[in-house]
């Protein structure tokens, strides 16, 4: 029952009510570790308990970047909920953050899953749809729901009652990236109606030696993206292992180009964190 503190999307992240995921990312840390299939916990009312406690008894000083007023809590980490709802006893995990005064439930996803929509959170439950240009979900995400869908999924979540934020990640730069992104900049702008509740997080790439050497074994065409060693480095990870992000003085020149595209064309989307 780790729960483990976050600070960036969430401020702590629950323990994990499934572990592995029926997507196949490119890029996927978790999936170094469990490279298939996917394990549903059983005890689902045990770690809600240690939820429950952990917001009692842990003070959050509020208000801060993931929320104004509740203790955020990432329950998908290590696998894709929305995916996996079929799966889980999610109506009851979902009421479980509905109900309660201080903790609020939050996960990202590529599918847009519609069954969820029946289901009013009451904003309790913040769904971050992961963005990326078309073409390169194409070839990183496979079989994850397109773009354009994410997208206008937004306005039917937050009528549903969901608190709905984007999540660009992650940005791998390549050829052109910039006016890929201008392009998807252009759909939101085009597509989201509420622009004053929908916030953003940006991660670059951070990719992974044993995760590049499994992807030179299966699906070679990503590596073409991901490992790009001239504008890349090594770096130890804290949980162990060398992971590769694009160098240091490289970094700071992207995420600037990042950020005043962005402010161009899609100034009412708060970045809420950018690295
Ligand atoms: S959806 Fe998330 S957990 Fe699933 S393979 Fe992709 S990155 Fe990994």
């Amino acid at each position: 029952m780790l729960i483990r503190p976050s600070g960036r999307s969430t401020d702590f992240i629950s323990p994990s009510f499934g572990y592995g995921c029926l997507y196949n990312c490119s890029y996927c840390y978790m999936k170094r570790h469990k490279p298939d299939g996917l394990s549903i916990s059983t005890n689902t009312g045990d770690i809600l308990t240690a939820i429950n406690n952990h917001a009692y008894f842990t003070p959050v000083n509020k208000p801060n970047q993931t929320h104004a007023d509740y203790t955020t809590y990432d329950i998908s980490c290590n696998e894709d909920f929305a995916l996996h709802a079929k799966y889980h006893d999610w109506e009851r995990i979902f009421e479980f953050f509905r109900d309660h005064p201080v903790a609020m439930g939050a996960f990202a996803t590529k599918y847009v899953n519609p069954n969820l929509i029946n289901f009013d959170p009451q904003g309790k439950i913040r769904i971050r749809f992961s963005l990326m240009p078309q073409h390169m979900s194409d070839i990183h995400e496979p079989n994850t729901s397109k773009i354009i869908d994410r997208i206008k999924a937004i306005n039917a979540f937050i009528d549903a009652g969901y608190d709905v934020h984007v999540n660009f990640s992650p940005v791998i730069v390549e050829d052109d990236w910039l006016e890929d992104y201008e392009y998807l900049f252009d759909m939101m702008n085009d597509y989201v109606d509420y622009k004053d509740q929908v916030h953003a997080e940006v991660i670059f790439l951070t990719h992974n030696e044993k995760k590049h050497e499994e992807n030179l074994k299966k699906h070679p065409e990503t590596e073409l993206h991901l490992w790009n060693p001239a504008i890349q480095e090594e770096k130890i990870s804290q949980y162990g292992g060398t992971n590769i992000r694009y160098a240091k003085h490289l970094k700071p020149l992207y995420i600037d180009a990042f950020k005043a595209l962005h402010e161009r064309v899609i100034p009412w989307n708060k970045i809420r964190y950018i690295f």
